[in-house]
């Protein structure tokens, strides 16, 4: 079903590696290096791009980039290939600290609101988004998240309300957007009245209006790989996704919804706009989870590596890859002995310990064990009895083994890096607004 094809041996590899879930295929082949390279020296030339591919790890940092580049033992993509870089500063119209919606809402109309707002003005004027000026030039568009679509960062290309937990209100105009030709998320419950299984208190049926606007809709994985429609609606959860690190058979992860994205949104001869969101990074960081963070971050990796993958062979195409703002202020503390990379054998979030815990009838110790391979210390063991809660104590132990610490459990206000390649890139580069990265992928695209 790729139509593309692909000349480098890693590239050869990431196809594979989307076809079979789950398996890692990264190559540091110095022959795919250089190749990686001068294809992205061959993209800068170009100065408009046909498509644009928005990458959201959201609530991540340079200091989460750190301690991935530990926990994996190499660089990540967006360093490894040496794309353009910027620092963005992520206010919002009402808080040095920013909120995902209002965030969102500058990189989706160049414009600041405040925090809770899905693109309005703070005084709830409605404004049009880069998916709707996609669309307007002929292009396809689509939106892929692991939290329910209607989340606010994909909210705000394809919806507009003044408060961004009105999720049945997103999903109406999500549904109803004629603008949008494909998303894939969780949040089926938003779409679906109660008496088929949803939340909505108006009795309307939402999957079924987007049937009849031309949408195939899908719930699997499977049916997802085998759908042909022109627009495609992907509901795989009634509230959000699973976690990275408990995968489902019948849920697509996120890199394989963007494999999938992009090879229909690039049926489309003028091109495409698609915002891929890892949305869980930020709940890890909400959270102080290092062992959920690295792994969605991971996550978020081979989705970006689907995204170089196509740019290498169209080089009409800009990635962007913009964290909307950090999530827990961490910092890397690592050492020989207390290094992110304990945190590989980690098989279970903080919260589902606590929940195996709470049901039945075993020690945290023993249920900590279980999932991380690690024996706690009385003093480690004492720690979790005394946190706030079982998941924030074994987040903690967690995060003192491998070398992470924490300064909040809410969003911070550093700047973030914004990383750029593909025509136009130049433009991401200095000190920015995160309403500039908006203005940069407008510029160039075509
Ligand atoms: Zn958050």
């Amino acid at each position: 079903m790729k139509k593309w094809k692909r000349s480098t041996k890693a590239a050869v590899l990431l196809g594979a590696s989307s076809l079979i879930a789950g398996t890692a295929a990264a190559s540091e082949n110095d022959d795919a290096d250089t190749a990686a390279k001068e294809n992205s020296k061959q993209a800068s030339e170009e100065t408009e791009a046909e498509n644009v591919i928005l990458m959201v790890p959201d609530g991540f940092s340079d200091s989460v980039s750190k301690n991935y580049s530990l926990y994996k033992d190499g660089e990540p993509v967006w360093e490894e290939r040496d794309m353009t870089t910027g620092k963005v500063d992520t206010s919002s119209a009402d808080s040095i600290i920013t909120d995902s919606a209002a965030a969102g809402t500058a990189y989706a109309t160049g414009e600041r609101t405040n925090n809770g707002m899905i693109s309005t003005t703070p005084d709830g004027e409605t404004m049009p988004s880069i998916l709707d000026n996609a669309a307007d030039m002929g292009k396809s568009t689509g939106l892929v998240a692991t939290s329910t679509i209607t989340h606010a960062t994909p909210a705000v290309f394809a919806s507009n309300v003044e408060d961004r937990n009105n999720y049945t209100e997103i999903a109406k105009q999500m549904a109803e957007n004629e603008n949008l030709d494909l998303m894939y998320g969780g949040g089926r419950e938003h779409f679906l009245p109660e008496s088929e299984g949803g939340i909505r208190e108006d009795g309307e049926n939402y999957v079924d209006k987007a049937i009849d606007a031309g949408f195939e809709y899908v719930e699997t994985e499977r049916a997802m790989e085998e759908a042909e429609g022109d627009r495609i609606m992907g509901l795989f959860a009634d509230d959000a996704m699973n976690t990275s690190m408990e995968q489902s058979p019948v849920q697509p992860s996120l890199s394989e919804m963007t494999s999938s994205a992009i090879d229909h949104l690039s049926q489309n001869e003028d091109g495409f706009f698609l915002m891929v969101e890892g949305s869980q990074i930020d709940w890890a960081g909400h959270a102080n989870d290092p062992a959920w963070m690295m792994s969605d971050t991971e996550a978020f990796e081979k989705a970006v590596e689907e995204a170089t993958a196509y740019s290498e062979e169209h080089e009409d195409t800009l990635v962007v890859v913009a964290s909307d703002h950090d999530t827990g202020g961490s910092a890397s503390e690592a050492t020989e002995e207390n290094h992110p990379s304990v945190l590989k054998n980690v098989k279970a979030t903080g919260a589902a310990m606590q929940e195996q815990v709470l049901l039945g009838d075993e020690e945290p110790a023993e249920v900590f064990e279980e999932h991380t391979g690690m024996t706690m210390t009385g003093e480690e063991e004492t720690m979790v009895e005394e946190a706030e809660s079982l998941e924030l104590g074994f987040n903690h132990v967690l995060s003192e083994r491998s070398g992470i610490d924490w300064t909040s459990t809410d969003h911070t206000a550093v700047d973030i890096t914004v990383y750029a390649e593909g025509p136009g890139e130049e433009a991401f580069s200095g000190n920015l607004k995160n309403t500039e990265v908006f203005d940069a992928m407008q510029q160039a695209m075509k």
